[in-house]
């Protein structure tokens, strides 16, 4: 391919790297978390800052390259890099600053969820958002974000004050409830679709220490316990978030080895209080369940429980995932969950439930992007392993066992929990929110530059 053009002055007017294929960088800086999807760029612009970001914008427009928009480089499909286009790589960009008297966190779009945990924890704050720390707090905003902390304090865009965004033309403005408040609304689920958010500034809440961690049943208990799970959750305390998996015991410490590798249910809590609330909140997990084949509960920092599941998910595995929200558990669907989890294909592998009612149910459902404000659980259903050549049959298994369980659901997914399923699925998603974002997509991105993530097309 001959050489683009002005691909030396764009360098030279960035103070981060720019990385093109004949760099020695370009394998490792252009890999993402999910080994499944490698994608070849033609250029990854390491923006540092606002204007670098500003820079990359308007390379990639006025050339017509291909934009992806790149924070942790989770996604599943890998909507964070394209092939023969710009990445606009933000992770170089991990500034935090917490304002402890005023309880607000600004955090640049580079941050992993480790990077906003490990500043906030430091003054007793916590920002809801998800449960794995290696997260790029970018996407995971954009889509949405829930978490431990979702049941008492809301999803993570609930919890989003302020974010700067770099537009499809180049400029620069604050989006918030009082300034572009249509543009603050539309990126509170909608994702990439709108321009590339440099800064996000979050209410913090005073949580320090937690109690919680995981409980393991073997899989013969599996349908009790989803029985009894799902009339506990409506009614437990906000404080505490309770997910359920169907899982395998890990082959690693700290898991017993005489249980590596068997099939389990899993129930993984956090109660953001004291030690003795946590208690009384759990109780019944004891007196009305069988005996647990291994527990992990304990009081610790929520960082430590953030980043629990942190070594048994490396960056470089295989993933293919679905996801839908819940609203009920019917026992036929419990059926459908117990037949498809026992044919996992790897240890990895998993299906997990987590509740997405409590606070983020007060919210209403116009009241941002993320429309869908009555469902119980987002449900993801993960086909996981180390190694490529079982990427079809984790893929296949997932896609069954999705197939198989949609029926019982409500239609949508949340859109971090989503390959790239086409059109009909990120309206289903959407709903009747759908024709505003298209709306807004209209105004702010016209011509569709950011349409590398679940795109949203502007409107007629
Ligand atoms: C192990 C694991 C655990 C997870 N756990 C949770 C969880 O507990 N809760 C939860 O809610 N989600 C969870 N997720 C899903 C997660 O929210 C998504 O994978 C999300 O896309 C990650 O964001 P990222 O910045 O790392 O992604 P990237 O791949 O970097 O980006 C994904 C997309 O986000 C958009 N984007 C990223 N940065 C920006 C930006 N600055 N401006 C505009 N658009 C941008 C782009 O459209 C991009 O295509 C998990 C994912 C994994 C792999």
């Amino acid at each position: 391919m001959s050489k683009l053009k002005g691909v030396e002055e764009f360098k030279a007017s960035l103070r981060g790297d720019l990385i093109e294929r004949s760099d020695p960088r370009y394998d490792e800086i252009r890999k993402l978390y999910n080994a499944m999807i490698d994608k070849r760029p033609l250029l990854i612009a390491r923006c540092v800052d606002a204007a670098d970001v500003i820079r990359a914008v308007n390379f990639g427009r006025d050339r017509n390259l291909l934009i992806a928009i790149r924070g942790g480089g989770h996604n599943g499909p890998g909507l964070g890099s394209c092939d023969d286009g710009l990445v606009i790589d933000l992770s170089p960009m991990k500034g935090v600053r917490v304002e402890p008297h005023a309880r607000t966190v600004r955090a640049e779009p580079g941050c992993t969820q480790g990077d906003v945990d490990h500043a906030s924890h430091a003054f007793g704050l916590a920002v809801p958002a998800g449960i794995v720390s290696t997260t790029g707090i970018a996407g995971l905003t954009l889509g949405g974000g829930h978490g431990y902390l979702s049941r008492k304090y809301g999803l993570t865009i609930d919890n989003l004050l302020e974010a700067d965004v770099v537009l499809a033309d180049g400029h620069l403005v604050t989006a918030s409830e009082t300034q572009h408040p249509d543009l603050f609304w539309a990126l509170r689920g909608g994702g990439g679709n709108f321009g590339v958010v440099t800064s996000f500034v979050y209410r913090a809440h005073p949580v320090g220490m937690i109690y919680g961690g995981p409980i393991f049943w073997e899989a013969r208990h599996a349908r009790r316990v989803m029985q009894w799970y799902r009339h506990f959750l409506p009614r437990a305390p906000e404080e505490l978030c309770t997910f359920f998996g169907l899982k395998t015991v890990p082959s690693a410490a700290p898991f017993p080895e005489g249980i590596w590798g068997q099939k389990i249910c899993a129930l993984i809590s956090c109660y953001a209080g004291s030690q003795t609330e946590a208690a009384d909140a759990l109780k019944t997990i004891f007196t009305e369940l069988p005996a647990p084949l291994f527990q992990h509960l304990d009081t610790m920092p929520f960082p430590a429980l953030q980043s629990l599941f942190d070594p048994l998910l490396p960056k470089g595995l295989q993933w293919y995932w679905k996801g839908d929200f819940v609203k009920e558990l019917p026992d036929d669907a419990i059926d459908v969950h117990l037949e498809h989890a026992a044919k996992a294909p790897s240890t990895l592998s998993l299906m997990h439930l987590y509740p997405i009612d409590g606070a983020v149910h007060r919210a209403g459902r116009s009241a941002t992007a993320w429309g869908c404000r009555d469902a119980t659980w987002s449900m993801v259903i993960a086909g996981i392993d180390p190694d490529p050549r079982r990427a079809e049959a984790i893929r296949e298994w997932a896609k069954a066992y999705w197939k198989a369980v949609h029926p019982f659901t409500m239609g949508g997914a949340y859109v971090n929990f989503m390959m790239e399923e086409g059109e009909e699925r990120i309206q289903a998603t959407y709903a009747e929110n759908y024709a505003k974002l298209s709306a807004i997509k209209k105004k702010y991105d016209p011509d569709n530059v950011f349409r590398v993530n679940q795109n949203i097309k502007p409107a007629a």
